[in-house]
């Protein structure tokens, strides 16, 4: 733990007990982001955390981000906004110009601005090297964007997307070489998106984007044309640790909920908490997701003190994910019927769950990267 972490637990008692779940469950019906939560966090500080003072925020680092993520989602006052909010800070204190970091960094300190992410193409799914939309040098050295993306989330509502496009062509020799890194201006002229129609309990909307002819300023490269990818791939540990620190949070939040109710729910005049067919999956639930926090804490302990995560930070996806998914299992086990019920705010996490085995990355590739780097198995993907 950081020497901020009792800092960052005050901080978060307080937002607990300022902002109840059934507000945060409502904007989720809605997919509409929760105002009031988000507006805390910017006036907490807490999204000021990680950012150098110079660039508008109040130093810390990932272990103290991780924590405020822990403790908000156990108590399932969900916010995945913050967490690409956060990421795109890497990316662009290591490879932005000064210029682009005065300009872009400070906003997302106070919540004025957010960034959204703009990779997963509709053909390209996981395979980003395979992805399409293109951003062409002009003689003038602007860039002309056209193509398109999908599950863009926030995107309408984020001033500015951190995307991704091709500005050369495919090289099988190099498969990282071609793609840059933009900042996107998400109200330029030539940009439409559509909703998407997604049934999951969200926070934010989530959009396909189409980019018609987009002209780019030269100065919204970030870092050196042709090698976006790896910019953006170096920012993807943290990603996964902030993730965990959701999955792991909203863990809790079913495995507390499901053994209140185990306590009360009779219908056959015993507590069905009683019953080994709900006690033992439940306390496994909570054996594995107390492994996969210990894991994500020191794994985040590990990025802080500058060492290198790429396979902590993965297996970690996949614990905490995984932990996820068992205690949203049980969790609409102990509830019965009433786990469909959406006003027992049971479903939202099942749905979660399961959509975190998949995003922002899934488990199939994770473990692939695993078995490569560990166990020195063929790279498969
Ligand atoms: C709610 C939500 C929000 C999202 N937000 C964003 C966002 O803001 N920005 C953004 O860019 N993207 C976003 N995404 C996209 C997300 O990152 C992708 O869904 C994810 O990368 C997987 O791509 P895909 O869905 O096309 O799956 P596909 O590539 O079609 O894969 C389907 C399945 O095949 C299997 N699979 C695929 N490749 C392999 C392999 N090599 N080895 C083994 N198994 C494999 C996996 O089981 C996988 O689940 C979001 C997705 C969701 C659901």
């Amino acid at each position: 733990m950081s020497e901020n972490a009792e800092a960052i637990r005050e901080i978060c008692d307080s937002i607990i007990r300022r902002v109840d779940r059934a507000y945060v469950a409502e904007c989720g019906k809605r997919n509409e982001l929760p105002k009031k939560l988000w507006d805390m966090w910017a006036e907490s500080g807490l999204l000021s955390i990680g950012l150098p003072e110079e660039y508008g925020g109040s130093g810390g680092s990932l272990s103290d981000i991780v924590l405020a993520m822990d403790l908000l989602h156990t108590e399932a006052l969900l916010l995945p906004l913050a967490v690409p909010n956060f990421m795109s800070r890497g990316p662009l204190l290591k490879f932005a110009s000064e210029e682009q970091k005065r300009r872009y960094l400070p906003p997302t300190a106070t919540g004025e601005e957010f960034f959204s992410f703009g990779i997963t193409e509709p053909d390209a799914g996981t395979n980003t090297f395979k992805i399409k939309t293109t951003a062409i040098r002009q003689p003038d050295g602007t860039f002309l964007l056209n193509g398109g993306k999908t599950y863009q989330t926030a995107f309408v509502e984020s001033a500015h997307c951190l995307l991704v496009a091709r500005t050369q062509p495919y090289d099988p020799e190099d498969r990282t070489k071609g793609i840059s890194l933009f900042i996107l201006d998400t109200k330029l002229p030539g940009i439409s998106a559509t909703q998407m129609d997604i049934g999951m309990y969200l926070p934010e909307k989530n959009y396909t984007t189409y980019f018609d002819n987009v002209v780019l300023p030269a100065d919204a490269l970030v870092g050196e044309e042709g090698r976006g990818l790896n910019i953006l791939f170096d920012s993807l540990n943290s990603e996964r640790l902030l993730v965990a620190a959701m999955n792991v949070g909203q863990a809790d939040y079913c495995i507390n909920r499901a053994a209140e109710y185990a306590k009360t729910r009779a219908p056959f005049d015993t507590p069905i908490g009683a019953y080994q067919s709900i006690q033992h999956p439940l306390a496994r639930a909570k054996t594995y997701n107390e492994s996969a926090r210990s894991m994500m804490y020191l794994a985040t302990a590990k990025h802080d003190r500058g060492e290198n995560i790429g396979v902590e930070a993965n297996m970690v996806k996949v614990l905490a994910s995984e932990s996820f998914k068992m205690a949203a299992e049980i969790a609409m086990t102990c509830f019965g019927g009433a786990g469909v019920d959406v006003s027992q705010d049971i479903l939202p996490f099942y749905i979660a769950a399961q959509n975190n085995i998949v995003a922002p990355v899934n488990n199939q590739i994770v473990l692939s990267f695993i078995a490569e780097k560990v166990l020195g198995l063929p790279k498969s993907y």
